[in-house]
């Protein structure tokens, strides 16, 4: 099971698959992150509890950027749409075994 981890280890997910695939996200924030998504339904993903992370938004504040308040490593987004079940978590946080083989798609837009 992938567990994606921030750089100190404050902030851990458990999925419950690898990721279908990676999507390098060009748009302005993501850019400026560096981060590949791989997307997942909440139930498929053991996310940190709400207090472990601080958050960002921005413009229509559709999704919240989660980040980790020690190292500063993304590990996160979640909707605030509850409508919408998709969260995206930060690839770069899986072990790169996890991810042999994955195909990373570029997109310019948000998610
Ligand atoms: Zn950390």
């Amino acid at each position: 099971m992938p567990t994606p981890t921030c750089h100190c280890g404050a902030v851990r997910i458990e999925a419950e698959r690898a990721p279908d695939a990676l999507n390098e996200c060009l748009c302005s924030i993501c850019r400026r992150y560096g981060v590949r998504w791989a997307y997942y339904r909440t139930a498929e993903l053991r996310l940190p509890e709400p207090q472990a992370t601080q958050t960002y938004e921005w413009g229509r504040r559709m999704i919240a950027f989660h980040r980790c308040p020690t190292c500063g490593c993304v590990s996160h987004w979640t909707s605030n749409d509850p409508a919408r079940d998709k969260v995206g978590v930060n690839a770069r946080l899986f072990d790169p075994d996890d991810l042999v083989g994955v195909p990373v798609h570029q997109s310019d837009g948000p998610p």
